[in-house]
């Protein structure tokens, strides 16, 4: 028996958009989500996760999955669309 792969079993990666700043946020997000980033690094995410929907989805997941783990929920502010389309999203990741 002879199982055939090809590259259609793999899904498109939907992140082609990923630049090296991509690389830097996702360095960043631990820090900023437990409040430890420079004012600067704040700054930087801040100003990339406005323009980048794969980052910004990446911290509110984020956010949401420690607001979880730490029981501390009630501090992620966003609307229940949002919650609903991130919870979405981890589900498709997961
Ligand atoms: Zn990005």
């Amino acid at each position: 028996m002879e199982a055939k792969y090809t590259e259609e079993v793999y899904p498109k990666a939907p992140d082609d958009a990923r630049t090296a700043d991509c690389e830097q946020i996702s360095n960043l997000l631990d820090l900023m989500i437990d409040g430890e980033a420079s004012p600067e690094e704040q700054r930087f995410f801040n100003h990339h996760i406005e323009e980048c929907i794969s980052c910004f989805e990446n911290h509110q997941k984020q956010k949401l999955l420690k607001g979880l783990v730490t029981g501390h929920l009630k501090r992620v502010i966003v609307p229940q669309s949002l919650v609903h389309s991130i919870k979405a999203k981890i589900q498709e990741t997961l």
